[in-house]
C-alpha cells in the first residue's frame, strides 16, 4: 500500500515525473490519457499522517491539472489541426483492486464517488470508472459520474479464468443492465484483465450493450501463474509480475483483432507500456 501512497502523493511531490509519464504515452500515439488519481482514495492515503478529505481532493485536483497540462504540451509538438488528445478522469475502486468482497457500503460509495467526481470532472473530457469488479461497484460509480454531465465510460475487470464473467462472478449482461439507464454513459469496456479474458467476454458485451454504445478493451500485462498440471490459474499470487510474453507486437496484434471485430476503444492498463501503445498506433494507422 505504501507504493500506492507514493503514487498518490506524486501528484504534489513529483509533478514533472507524472507529466513526463503522460507525455511518453501521448508521444507513443495515445489519444486518451487517464488522470493519475487511481490511488487518491482514503484507504491508500490513511497511511499518511496528514491524510484528510482535503488532501485527497487536492491530490485529485492536481492529478487533473497535470494530465491537462501534458495534453497542452503535446499539442504544441503536433502539426497544426491534429486531433487534440482527451483527458479521462479516473474513478477508481475505493479499496483493493480485484476484490469485489472489499467493495464498501452503498453510503460509503455514494459519498466518496461524489467527492472524486466533483474534484476530477472539471479537468476531464470524460469520466472513466475503471477496474470495476462487481455490478454494484460499477453501478454506484456510474451513478456518481453520470451527474457530472460529461461522457462516462465504464470499464469492468474480469475473472482470470476466461469465463467471461466479472471478478465477482456476475455476468456481463447484469453489469450492462445496471448502468444502461444513465444517459451520459457513452462507452462500456473491460480493463485490467488478461487479453484472453477480454477476448472471451467481448462478444457478450456486444450482445448485451445497446447499439449506440462504444465498446472497448485495455488489458493488463500481468503474468498469470498456472498451477502446474491442472491448468488452473492462481488468482492470489499470479498478479505480481509483468508478462514477458506480452510483447508490444503481440498485444498490438490482439488489439487490432478487437478493432476488426468492432471495438472502438483500445489501449493499455498496468504493465502495458508506451512501446505497446506505439505498436497499436502503428498497426491501426497502417490498417
Ligand atoms: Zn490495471
Amino acid at each position: 500500500m505504501e507504493r500506492f501512497l507514493n503514487v498518490a502523493l506524486a501528484n504534489r511531490n513529483q509533478k514533472e515525473t507524472v507529466c513526463e509519464s503522460h507525455l511518453d504515452f501521448l508521444r507513443a500515439g495515445a489519444n486518451v490519457i487517464t488522470t493519475n488519481n487511481y490511488a487518491c482514495v482514503p484507504s491508500a492515503l490513511e497511511l499518511s499522517p496528514k491524510s484528510s478529505p482535503q488532501l485527497i481532493t487536492d491530490l485529485i485536483d492536481a492529478a487533473g491539472q497535470i494530465a491537462r497540462q501534458a495534453c497542452q504540451l503535446h499539442v504544441q509538438e503536433l502539426p497544426l489541426n491534429s486531433t487534440v488528445p482527451m483527458v479521462a478522469g479516473c474513478v477508481p475502486p475505493l479499496h483493493e483492486s480485484y476484490r469485489p468482497d472489499r467493495v464498501g457500503s452503498e453510503s460509503e460509495l455514494t459519498v466518496e464517488y461524489a467527492r472524486i467526481v466533483e474534484a476530477i470532472a472539471p479537468h476531464a473530457d470524460l469520466l472513466l470508472c475503471e477496474t470495476m469488479s462487481s455490478v454494484r461497484e460499477g453501478k454506484l460509480a456510474a451513478q456518481a459520474a453520470n451527474r457530472a454531465g460529461i461522457p462516462v465510460w465504464i470499464a469492468w475487470t474480469l475473472a482470470e479464468d476466461t469465463s467471461g464473467q466479472l471478478r465477482s462472478g456476475e455476468s456481463v449482461e447484469d453489469a450492462v443492465r445496471a448502468v444502461n439507464s444513465y444517459e451520459n454513459v457513452q462507452a462500456m469496456l473491460f480493463n485490467c484483465s488478461s487479453a484472453a479474458s477480454i477476448t472471451e467476454a467481448l462478444p457478450q458485451l456486444r450482445e448485451a450493450a445497446p447499439s449506440r454504445m462504444l465498446l472497448g478493451g485495455y488489458a493488463n500485462g500481468f503474468q498469470t501463474v498456472k498451477v502446474s498440471g491442472g491448468g488452473r490459474e492462481d488468482s492470489s499470487g499470479g498478479q505480481s509480475e509483468y508478462d514477458g510474453d506480452s510483447t508490444p507486437e503481440a498485444y498490438a496484434k490482439q488489439a487490432q483483432r478487437w478493432v476488426e471485430e468492432g471495438v472502438e476503444i483500445v489501449g493499455g492498463c498496468c504493465g502495458i507500456f508506451p512501446e505497446h501503445i506505439h505498436a497499436i498506433e502503428r498497426r491501426l494507422r497502417v490498417g
